[in-house]
């Protein structure tokens, strides 16, 4: 299985059906008034955490997602059918990005399924047109366009412990031996190309998930070899477990080690460098007590606790096990990334701006889904924040097509639920 854990697709929402232009026909009875009815609702895109998904491998061959449109009104005021949602399905831990700016939109952690892309309303019907002085209106709305925009899928896996190390320390023998995850373990380096997740048992009902992460090497955060891509699942662990080969079995001198890791850590982020962090000083079987000595002291100068494990024959496993636990149970939760606030620029962009404006007895009815933020987040109070609405209004193009409609000084305007005088 190929391990992906970027991706960049199109999501676009369904359109909203039409309003239709229709007008009530009975036996015996002429001119009927108006009846079509509103279009329906196009389906919202909408994602959610599957938790047999492992990679984004899918989104590879699939890049394109359309949720359908809306029916149209029909007439006896038939509203149009609303359309179903799409859901899409991702990995636990998917973090949902604008491509273009960057922007974190969602963080798909939890089970709580979420819309990033909503579905355009529908268009009125002629119906809702007739006013005293236009009897017979002749026209109905087309429905709005959804929401279109492409994002990019990030997984950054969910995992209390992170496991790193050099290449062929013993991190996959750890998880298979604590775990019921079965990694590939074998003498070479870069076995492991996928993270694993294992679920490590104490005592019922009181366990964590240890992440295997593969093989980081000296350069990693600079994207020289492996390593690199897989930094970002360390990313939300509460804590880190660094693995090194005490025995220096392959040649290699584990202090120097440790150190190298460090730096990577701190090169590819200060706050993974700062986690809490245990050592396990693996292959102790193999090991001289003076080795395992100098290494210990060296740990402890360094501040942190070191355990001697042999995950090969299991020794000294069971208390590392304990001694992440009892860890754990001091540190704060997983972490989850709060979505950064959507800007109008965005907003509008994502569905064009169409805005439509009617006369209705005089006033001057706008609307404008994508407006609807904007508004909410507008204190009419407050003078910049009402210059910002203005200022709004004027790019979007609004301003300009009242005044093409003939709007004049002290009509009113009506947006959602707010009315105001038009003042130039
Ligand atoms: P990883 O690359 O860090 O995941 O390392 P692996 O778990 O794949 O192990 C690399 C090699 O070291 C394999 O041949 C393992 O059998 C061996 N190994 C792992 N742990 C121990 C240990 O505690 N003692 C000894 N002697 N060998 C070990
Ligand atoms: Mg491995």
């Amino acid at each position: 299985m190929m391990f992906v854990d970027v991706a960049t697709i199109k999501i676009k929402a369904g359109n909203g059906g039409n309003g239709a232009v229709s007008f009530h026909r009975e036996k015996y009875i002429n001119a009927g008034g108006p009846d079509g009815g509103d279009g329906g609702k196009g389906g919202d895109i909408v994602f959610a955490v599957d938790d047999h998904l492992s990679t984004l491998v899918d989104f590879r061959y699939k890049r394109k997602y359309v949720a359908p449109n809306g029916e149209d009104g029909s007439s006896n005021n038939c509203t149009g059918k609303s359309a179903e949602d799409l859901v899409i399905k991702v990995p636990r831990g998917t973090l949902i990005k604008n491509a273009q700016t960057g922007r974190l939109i969602a963080d798909l952690s939890g089970d709580e399924p979420q819309i990033i892309a909503r579905g355009g309303k529908g268009g009125k019907g002629n119906a809702r047109f007739a006013t005293s002085t236009r009897q017979i209106p002749r026209f109905a709305k087309p429905g709005f366009p959804g929401e279109e925009l492409e994002v990019q899928l990030e997984l950054k896996l969910l995992a209390d412990v992170g496991l790193v190390g050099f290449p062929n320390v013993g991190k996959s023998t750890l998880v298979s031996v604590v775990s019921a995850a079965k990694p590939k373990i074998a003498n070479y380096h870069f076995t492991t190309l996928t993270p694993v997740l294992g679920v490590v048992k104490i005592a019922e009902g009181n366990s964590f998930v240890m992440a295997d992460i593969p093989g980081l090497i000296e350069g990693a955060s600079e994207g020289v070899g492996l390593g690199h891509e897989f930094l970002r699942h360390v990313e939300r662990c509460r804590l880190i477990v660094h693995m090194v080969d005490v025995s220096g079995s392959e040649g290699r001198d584990p202090k120097e080690d440790f150190l190298l890791i460090q730096k990577e850590l701190a090169r590819f982020s200060e706050d993974l460098a700062s986690r809490p962090q245990l050592v396990a000083a693996n292959k102790c079987d193999m090991a001289t007590p003076e080795q395992m000595e100098e290494f210990e002291g060296f740990i402890r100068e360094q501040g942190l606790e070191c355990y001697r494990i042999s995950a090969a024959t299991t020794m000294g496993t069971k208390e590392l096990v304990e001694a992440i636990s009892r860890k754990l149970s001091e540190l704060p939760p997983i972490r989850e990334f709060e979505p950064e606030p959507v800007l109008i620029e965005e907003l509008s962009e994502r569905n064009g701006r169409r805005f439509d404006i009617v006369n209705e007895n005089g006033v001057y009815v706008v609307d404008a889904p994508w407006l609807e933020p904007v508004l909410n987040s507008v204190n009419m109070d407050d003078y910049e924040s009402l210059q910002y609405f203005q200022r709004v209004l004027r790019s979007s193009g609004i301003i300009e097509r009242l005044e093409e409609m003939g709007v004049e000084e002290g009509d009113t305007v009506r947006i959602f639920d707010l009315e105001f005088d038009f003042v130039n």
